[in-house]
């Protein structure tokens, strides 16, 4: 999968590039990520790339041209079509079931906004999706790029080592459900006691307590995704256990 990031701060992508898991998986050939700046596709000499808002008012907004420009020679620099997303409060909000959809693109190119953001009439013209990470206002889109880019990646098949596996984690569990508590070693520690059935060497009880503090801690916590979770007559026994 190949990611291209449209930013005023490209450096930002050797940052997240270098390390854990998107690291990995760029050194085994699983994703590519390549920053491209708006200001190289800015003319003039200041290489203006922002302009006041029409209408007045604080901040400025980023300029169609130097972003239009960018985002082609983005496109350009690989055959295979490329969904344009941008990271914005106002997008949908990402989850892990849009986070699996995008990881099946072959191409992305994430476009990440400063200061009041995108002139509109660019967003009409070259973006597929507004993705939000959250109801809450970034100074820019690179951290919400990081999120897509760092989630996308680890589903990438092979990106994870198997002690990783994402298939047991929160909202990938069977039936979306939060993941269930975890102990290492020591098992007895000042701070308490590692449950004895993970001790027992009994695979279905263990499967079968897992199962039960994942859906008790999804009731807690999280109910809202017990309603789409399509839960089993055994689930519904252990979540009245
Ligand atoms: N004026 C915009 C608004 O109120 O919707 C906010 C602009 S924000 C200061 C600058 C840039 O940060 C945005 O263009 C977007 O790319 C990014 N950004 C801010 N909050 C974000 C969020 N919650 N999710 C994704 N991107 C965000």
């Amino acid at each position: 999968m190949r990611i291209d990031i449209v930013s005023l701060f490209p450096e930002f992508v050797a940052q997240i590039a270098g390390h854990g898991v998107v690291g990995r998986a760029q050194e085994r050939g699983l994703i590519a990520l390549q920053g491209w700046n708006p200001r190289d596709y800015a003319e003039g000499n200041y290489r203006r790339v922002d302009d006041r808002p029409f209408g007045g008012g604080p901040g400025m907004v980023m300029l169609i041209d130097p972003l239009r420009a960018c985002i082609a020679a983005a496109r350009a620099a690989d055959p295979a079509s490329a969904k344009v997303v941008y990271l914005s409060p106002q997008g949908a909000p990402l989850n892990q079931a849009k986070v699996r959809a995008l990881a099946d693109e072959p191409r992305l190119i994430l476009l990440c906004g400063r200061y009041e953001g995108v002139d509109e009439r660019l967003i009409a013209a070259e973006v597929d999706e507004e993705l939000s990470i959250g109801d809450y206002v970034l100074s820019g889109g690179e951290l919400a790029a990081a999120v897509v880019i760092d989630a996308v990646a680890r589903l990438q098949d092979g990106a994870l080592n198997d002690a990783e596996s994402a298939a047991q984690d929160s909202f990938d569990a069977d039936g979306g459900l939060l993941d269930c508590p975890h102990y290492t070693r020591p098992v007895e520690h000042e701070l308490g006691t590692v449950p004895e059935v993970l001790m027992s060497g009994n695979h279905a009880e263990i499967a079968r307590w897992r199962r039960q503090q994942a859906l008790g801690r999804t009731w807690l916590r999280r109910p809202d995704l017990l309603d789409e979770a399509g839960l089993s007559k055994a689930d519904r026994e252990l979540l009245e256990a």
